[in-house]
């Protein structure tokens, strides 16, 4: 009897550690194609998410020029309508020597209108801010006009925290016929520029001792 029922159970143990096995690999081939998938999804997130620009210099300092007025009102949107100039959105982050983001930092923009004009008796084109907790700061403007001696430029004062030294710099236009001409202009100074639907995008990193 057992020599009959053997050969049967020996068939049966071979047949079943057959699917066994093969349902092993099986398995461990979906869990390496999932991983896969997985990594693929994380290098897609990544390279979508982009890094922050940043060189880790600090900013070139340049001069003050003669058209500063202290205590500008605290305002981001120094654009109206009815101002002479292309209205630009430039947006960026402040950030240290290693390239972290500081929040609260102090920056105090003043400019001329599209005609290359200052406004010396109010504070029109002429406003500060403060960071916030992403380190990023806003500015809605005009684009600034030349006026003579000098190619378009935005002055800026920039100041990390309220113990920090105050760096006063000037920030400049990409393809501006005078920037090359112009013995201030500096290029690790000129901003990026886009055009989208809303209208030009701007951006610049400043890079400031902490
Ligand atoms: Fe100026």
């Amino acid at each position: 009897m057992n020599k009959i029922i053997f050969p049967f159970v020996l068939i049966a143990l071979l047949v079943g550690g057959y699917f066994l096995y093969n349902n092993q690999i099986q398995e461990n081939t979906n869990q390496t194609a999932t991983t896969q998938t997985r990594n693929e999804d994380l290098l897609e997130e990544r390279s979508t998410t982009s890094p922050i620009e940043c060189t880790g210099t600090i900013i070139p300092e340049l001069t003050e020029g003669p058209y500063y007025k202290s205590d500008s009102p605290e305002n981001s949107n120094l654009y109206n309508e009815e101002l002479p100039g292309e209205k630009i959105v430039l947006k960026g982050y402040v950030l240290d020597t290693n390239c972290q983001p500081i929040t609260n930092a102090w920056l105090d923009f003043w400019q001329t209108d599209g005609n290359g004009e200052y406004d010396n008796e109010g504070y029109t084109l002429r406003g500060h801010q403060y960071t916030d907790e992403n380190g990023m700061y806003t500015l809605t403007t005009v684009i600034p006009g030349e006026y003579p001696g000098r190619t378009p430029h935005i002055h800026v004062k920039v100041r990390a925290h309220e113990q920090s030294p105050i760096i006063t710099t000037q920030l400049y236009i990409p393809g501006a016929e005078r920037n090359t001409s112009d013995a201030i202009y500096n290029e690790a100074l000129l901003m990026q520029l886009t055009d989208s639907d809303d209208g030009k995008q701007a951006s610049y990193n400043f890079v400031v001792n902490n």
